[in-house]
């Protein structure tokens, strides 16, 4: 529980107002589900122009089953036979569906479309393989011929030889006359960009009704897989990311979206040969591959010159179409960057968008951006439009399968796959394409001076292996074990030393992680794990991410060690999951855990929302008293945390001035989907977001905020601005304690405008995408668990520092390691970030004597996509090094430790079992209340809905069978009494609205009263 502030004589105020009924969010969930048709064994499945074959139909049925709905992210389980047609879950019509203007298809019109077609033939396979984060089904289509179990389990142990035993694949000559191409055409993962998806669908039907004569081939040879959409929800809602707010085509490796997860999950069952990712709107289609600078770790020379063919082919059609209304270059073609661009056009350097992932499984792969752009209401599509881009899409569609249906093309890309994966696993040196490599590379020739000219970069040296140490060497078991769970997830081999190994001069123990680069998807590992390359010389601009490193950005020690053609190290087995780190003290007593990783911080935050008095040292590690072992055992066990016992330094450290007793923060935040999702995750669960213009028309949203984060522009504080209320109502945070902290140069002016701090925030271009060093000062708020590198895009960096604003740390002499960042002026270079402040804070003395206001801002891009995890745990030391003390401090147990604590400087009162020294009569101790609310979510149209109201006394002040009054508007809503545990429950009915309502505790003699408000809505 959130103890009070110590103010004597006022009345506490602690408020607990609930996330979701604080949310002021309107985006739509997924449209109700109405039940599916019942599934008629009597229809004619499998009766189609196609086949007739009696056996197949009863196959068919066999495999038919409910429509299970995995989980994105879990493995997909691919069918045993073919064709595989389960009933679908319908939804009902969406009547603002952002489809409709454009007279294109909503998300509901595919499954009936799906089911029909299923009904008509036996081609077509459909599989859920995810719901979006609205909780629309994810669909995988299959078209193929008809295969029996066994000729799918043929296929199934074909696909594996080829990843796994490549040397064998290459010799077997029944795998290349009779595997099935496996080509993946998806669709829409930027939710605006609509028309794959109705052009996907239209090819579906064709190919699942068509004669045999027209499609028999396609349908024999290959498995064609479409995926319609991949972000069903920003179709429905006009919006190019997920319902998340985060870009898709941008989160192929961090995976913070449901949507990404499935696609990974989809193209490692799929491990395609070729797949095409189609988008929008570039003026003229525009297909792959890319131009420089291209990524390090991809084997070009296998799969450039037949995209390249691809491609061309499908210039060749479109252009022999003429759709009408279809614009062309002035060279009378479309556009391919690896033949058109220039430097840094549209380059393949990061691994983040969905083609440049699924290179990695050695498929040819290409970004399709169709031609015409939105220019319907709203960000919606015109008719005209749609019609054009769909027919241009169908046309690139069919070209690409007409390539991939070639017999030459389809072995020789086969054997390419093959390659790759043989490469992967030799243990031979990474090839670079080079001068000398590029010559001799089969295929055009039109790119190699562009290739050479912008891609001359140093050979990629590949290591043998990346070690994750465990034990001492280790900064954060938790984001270790985060880590190997992201590698394996990324079908990543990661094996554990079974004994002490050394490598070189460092001895790892056991346990300690090794990702050995001989393995399949060596090429994927290296790009994840690798620092990667300062291009700033080679290129003026990056499209996107220029550095993305786990072993850099994801808080977790990783050492790269070897080169790739030494042996295995030590002796190690395969893991499937991450040891557990999980450990509680023998016996219930004080014990401590290291506040490392996010993990870490989230059971922190666990922990201080069930009420648990901790303390964090100096040192960074917390502190958990013996009254709330089992409190602590639990969250350990949820967060998978390594709880020991406490130390008598430990105790002893308990009653030091550096020691802060933490409380359960309210955070209320200005910013975009980073700072929710980040905050979130780090279990800053009392969230709210506000901006100027929200806090002006209801400066009560700051009521009780502990903590005002600033990830984007917040201008409140010039008394021109026109948001006097809003700027009184930080004035208020402020005055009581509260922290103002955030990220970038917004955050770093509202502290100056607020009168925190002073000096210049300076920032280098947007576009410098980088992972940077930085050194952090012994003395600094975030130098226990330190860590030394950094992600900005951009950086922002702070000078002419005055006396009260302190450097928390700093860019190094050097900062840049890898990415781009290349100056537009004569100040924004990184030279002139070297030396400078990348972090600082205040401490500002308030009018109320006693009270300082903390403020910290970071320069670095601390939440950027949510990937850099390792800067997660930064903002959060951070957030909590400026909050607000928690009132009361653990004290160490009686006659446990070396030293007597020192008597409570505050007469409130610690609620450690063993505190035995009653505060002065004179002096009553305040008693905190904290009320939160849950809406009942109404089964009927009833007209008020149930509102459950919990209120919470710290149980060391609260009189049972006490009371507690709830009133709305001065207005008595209930009295309800205080149950022994100190907490009361009371249900009310409201209407539709929003309420603001207070819960006053009227105290007793020897306990001072207090209230709490809480703001609701109901709907
Ligand atoms: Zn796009």
């Amino acid at each position: 529980m959130r103890t009070s502030r110590a103010v004597i004589g006022a009345t506490s105020l602690a408020l607990a107002a609930t996330s979701v009924l604080a949310s002021t969010a309107t985006s739509a969930t997924a449209d109700e589900v109405t039940p599916a048709p019942t599934a008629s064994v009597a229809d004619n499945r499998g009766l189609s122009a196609s086949s007739s074959d009696a056996a197949r139909t009863s196959q068919a049925r066999v495999v038919r089953e409910a429509a299970e709905s995995p989980v994105s992210g879990t493995p997909l389980t691919m069918p045993s036979a073919y064709p595989y047609q389960p009933q679908l879950q319908l939804y009902r019509d969406n009547p603002s569906d952002a489809s409709k203007p454009a007279q294109l298809l909503g998300h509901p019109d595919l499954a009936p479309k799906l089911e029909e077609l299923m009904a008509k033939s036996d081609r077509i396979s459909v599989q859920v393989v995810g719901q979006s984060t609205q909780g629309r089904d994810l669909y995988l289509v299959t078209l193929t011929a008809p295969e029996t179990s066994a000729e799918t389990a043929r296929q199934a142990a074909w696909k594996t030889k080829i990843k796994d035993d490549p040397t064998a694949a290459a010799k077997d000559t029944l795998l290349q006359a009779q595997y099935k191409t496996p080509v993946w055409i998806s669709n829409n993962i930027h939710g605006n960009e609509w028309e794959g998806t109705d052009a996907a669908m239209q090819y579906i039907e064709y190919l699942a009704t068509a004669p045999l004569s027209e499609v028999g081939s396609i349908l024999r040879n290959n498995r064609l897989y479409f995926s319609p959409s991949l972000n069903p929800d920003g179709r429905t809602n006009a919006t190019r990311a997920t319902a998340l707010g985060l870009d898709p085509n941008r989160d192929m490796i961090t995976n913070a979206t449901a949507e990404t997860k499935s696609y990974i999950r989809s193209v490692q069952a799929i491990q395609p040969i070729y797949t095409a990712d189609f988008h929008g709107y570039t003026g003229v289609l525009q297909i792959e591959p890319c131009g420089p600078p291209h990524g390090t770790n991809y084997e070009y020379d296998l799969s450039i010159p037949h995209n390249y063919a691809l491609a061309l082919k499908v210039e060749q059609d479109v252009v022999a179409a003429a759709i009408p209304g279809n614009p062309l270059t002035s060279a009378g073609g479309i556009a391919i960057p690896y033949r058109d661009d220039q430097e840094g056009g549209w380059d393949d350097f990061p691994p983040v968008f969905s083609a440049q992932y699924s290179a990695f499984f050695g498929a040819a792969t290409s970004t399709v951006e169709l031609p015409l752009g939105r220019a319907g209401a709203g960000g919606t599509q015109t008719p005209e439009r749609a019609k054009v881009n769909t027919a241009v899409a169908l046309q690139t569609m069919k070209s690409i399968v007409g390539y991939m249906n070639d017999p030459t093309s389809a072995k020789e890309m086969l054997s390419n796959q093959i390659e790759t994966f043989r490469r992967a696993q030799s243990e031979e040196p990474k090839k670079q394409l080079t001068v000398s490599g590029v010559s001799s590379v089969p295929g055009p020739t039109q790119w190699r001076p562009l290739w050479d000219t912008l891609d001359d970069q140093e050979p990629l040296v590949l290591p043998n292996a990346y070690v994750i140490p465990r034990g001492a060497g280790q900064r954060s078991e938790s984001d270790a074990a985060a880590l190997v769970k992201q590698l394996l997830f990324h079908d990543i081999e990661v094996d554990r030393l079974t004994s002490a190994t050394t490598v070189g001069a460092k001895t790892y123990p056991a346990g300690s992680y090794v990702v050995d680069l001989d393995q399949p998807m060596r090429g994927l590992a290296n790009s994840l794990l690798d620092l990667g390359d300062d291009i700033s010389d080679t290129v003026p601009q990056l499209y996107a991410d220029g550095a993305w490193s786990y072993s850099y950005l994801w808080g977790a020690t990783v050492d790269k060690v070897g080169v790739v053609t030494d042996g295995p190290i030590g002796v190690s087995a395969p893991v499937s999951a991450p040891t557990s780190n999980y450990s509680v003290p023998a016996t219930a007593g004080y014990a401590t855990f290291d506040v490392a990783g996010v993990a870490d911080f989230t059971a922190l935050n666990a922990l201080l929302e069930q009420d648990v008095p901790v303390s964090m040292l100096a040192d960074g590690s917390a502190v958990v008293g013996s009254a709330s072992a089992a409190t602590a055992a639990e969250v350990a066990k949820t967060y998978d945390i390594d709880l020991e016992p406490a130390t008598a330094a430990d105790l002893d450290a308990l009653d030091d001035a550096t020691t802060k007793p933490l409380r359960d923060l309210k955070v209320a935040y200005v910013g975009t989907a980073d700072d929710r999702i980040a905050l979130t995750t780090l279990g800053f669960d009392d969230l709210t977001q506000v901006t100027a213009a929200g806090i002006q028309a209801d400066a009560s949203l700051l009521d009780g905020v502990d903590v005002l984060w600033i990830g984007s522009t917040f201008t409140t504080a010039s008394p021109t601005a026109p948001t006097p209320v809003a700027r009184a109502a930080v004035q208020a945070l402020l005055d009581r304690g509260g922290a103002l902290t955030g990220r970038g140069s917004a955050a770093f002016n509202a502290a100056k405008d607020y009168g925190l701090m002073t000096g210049t925030a300076l920032t280098s271009p947007g576009s410098a995408t980088a992972l940077v060093s930085v050194d952090t000062p012994d003395s600094s708020v975030l130098a226990p668990y330190r860590q030394n590198t950094a992600y900005i895009y951009p950086a922002t960096w702070f000078t002419d520092l005055g006396a009260g604003t302190t450097v928390q740390q700093r860019y190094s002499s050097k900062p840049m390691l890898a990415g781009h960042w290349r100056p537009s002026s004569a100040t924004n270079a990184p030279a002139n970030a070297a030396n400078n402040a990348s972090v600082v804070s205040s401490e500002t003395q308030r009018s109320t004597a006693g009270v300082k206001a903390r403020s910290i801002v970071f320069g670095t891009s601390v939440f950027f996509r949510t990937n850099p995890k390792s800067l997660f745990s930064q903002a959060a030391r951070g957030i909590f090094w400026a909050a607000p003390a928690a009132a009361s401090r653990l004290s160490a147990p009686a006659g446990g430790s070396t030293t007597s604590p020192a008597q409570p400087s505050t007469p409130t009162q610690t609620t450690s079992p063993t505190q035995t020294t009653p505060a002065p009569s004179t002096v009553k101790a305040p008693s905190s209340l904290e009320v939160s609310t849950k809406v009942k979510r109404a089964k009927s149209r009833a007209a008020k809905k149930t509102v459950k109201v919990s209120i919470a006394l710290s149980a060391a002040s609260a009189t049972p069978g006490s009371t507690v009054t709830l009133t709305r508007a001065g207005k008595t809503l209930a009295v309800v009494q205080v149950a022994a545990d100190g907490t009361a429950v009371v249900k009310v009915k409201l209407r539709k609205g929003r309420y603001t309502l207070v819960a006053s505790y009227a105290g007793t003699a020897t306990v001072m009263g207090s209230t709490d408000t809480v703001k609701l809505r109901v709907r």
